[in-house]
């Protein structure tokens, strides 16, 4: 929990975290205690509004964000690694044809 409110929790256990959240009224509480605490106090000392629901829906949203950022670097690093291996083919074809 305070390594997700830290944002030094680890990219793939956020979305089981989040997903934890959602079901469990305890920690979605202790949850919006601590964003309460680490943003809502901030900046009543600012006198700025704070909307506790606002700062839950960001934390939650960046959360997923990352997450999303986490599944689509997998997707492209795949296709990454199959793209090098469909150079490496057409290399060898032409190694192989041009009698290299
Ligand atoms: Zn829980």
């Amino acid at each position: 929990m305070s390594e997700f409110l830290d944002e030094t929790l680890r990219e793939d256990r956020i979305d089981g975290f989040l997903r934890h959240v959602e079901d469990c009224e305890e920690c979605r509480e202790e949850l919006s205690i601590r964003i309460l605490v680490s943003e809502g106090l901030p900046s009543l000392e600012k006198e700025t509004t704070f909307n506790l629901n606002e700062a839950m829906k960001s934390r939650i949203s960046g959360g997923r964000k990352k997450t999303e950022l986490v599944k689509k670097l997998w997707i492209s690093v795949r296709v990454g690694s199959c793209m090098c291996l469909a150079a490496a083919a057409v290399l060898l074809y032409l190694a192989f044809t041009l009698g290299l």
